[in-house]
């Protein structure tokens, strides 16, 4: 079909954000969201919460099979809600705040873990494309644009140095209070991505249509301007960045 035959609607705007770790896709993605007025959806939160309750019970890689079953149930029983907090992002799973718990390094690894299994991923994808069709939104991930939103208004593949990854991921750290080093970091986001880019289910990759951001020695509100003046000539349209989106846009159905 081509684009002009896609059926229209109005929708608002879905802006997929993929990219390995420490890229700055949560940061660009909160104030992408901001600026547009549309919710911030950050899927990796989702896989976390997962990994943080599959860790509790005692799981750990490699996954036999009543591991896969416990953390298929996992999957399909909590319930994960991403909210909008005076400091920023909130992350709860059943009622309980575990926004900074999910950042720790072993979450980290087991959330990659996790994510490779494709119970998991069956569970998470469609409540993660329910929340965007239901009111737009900034969606951050590995496979948003591949896999949740291949028609999404625009596809970002948001990349930087692996230095610079490991630097951005170190202060984040130790602004939750996380004590690391960037040599760890480096070597946990390496196994992380290539874990990530290496499964057969879903796996990390520049999707169809994305466009290709290296945000090296960039500035946020550069990289931010870029993405508004990408998701404008996408749209044809000229957006408010200080309030609603709702532009009539494809239909993101996959
Ligand atoms: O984005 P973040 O680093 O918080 O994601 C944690 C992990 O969750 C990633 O390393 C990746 O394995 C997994 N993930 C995924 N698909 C997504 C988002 C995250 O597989 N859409």
């Amino acid at each position: 079909m081509t684009e002009s035959a896609e059926p229209r609607t109005d929708r608002a705007v879905v802006v997929a954000i993929d990219g390995p770790a420490g890229a700055g896709k949560s940061t660009i993605a909160r104030l992408l969201a901001q600026a547009l007025g549309l919710p911030y959806l950050d899927t990796g939160a989702m896989y976390r919460v997962v990994g943080l309750l599959a860790y509790r019970r005692g799981i750990a890689p490699p996954f036999c099979d009543d591991d896969l079953k416990v953390l298929e149930e996992i999957a399909n029983t909590s319930h994960t809600e991403l909210a909008c907090g005076a400091n920023g992002p909130v992350v709860r799973v059943d009622g309980e705040d575990v926004t900074d718990k999910i950042r720790e390094p072993e979450i980290s690894t087991m959330a990659s873990a996790v994510s490779a299994v494709s119970e998991v991923r069956r569970a998470l994808v469609p409540v993660q494309r329910e929340m965007g069709l239901r009111s737009g939104g900034v969606m951050e991930g590995r496979d948003v644009g591949s896999v949740i939103f291949p028609n999404a208004d625009l596809k970002i593949f948001l990349t930087a140095s692996p230095n610079e990854r490991a630097q951005r991921r170190t202060l984040d750290l130790a602004s939750r209070g996380i004590s690391t080093t960037i040599e760890r970091v480096v070597e946990e986001q390496g196994q992380r991505d290539h874990q990530d880019s290496s499964r057969p289910d879903s796996p990390l990759q520049v999707s169809a249509g994305a466009v290709v951001v290296d945000t090296t020695g960039m500035t946020r509100d550069e990289v931010v301007n870029r993405l508004v003046d990408e998701l404008e000539k996408r749209t044809g349209s000229s957006l408010d960045t200080t309030g609603e989106n709702t532009v009539r846009s494809r239909n993101h159905g996959s």
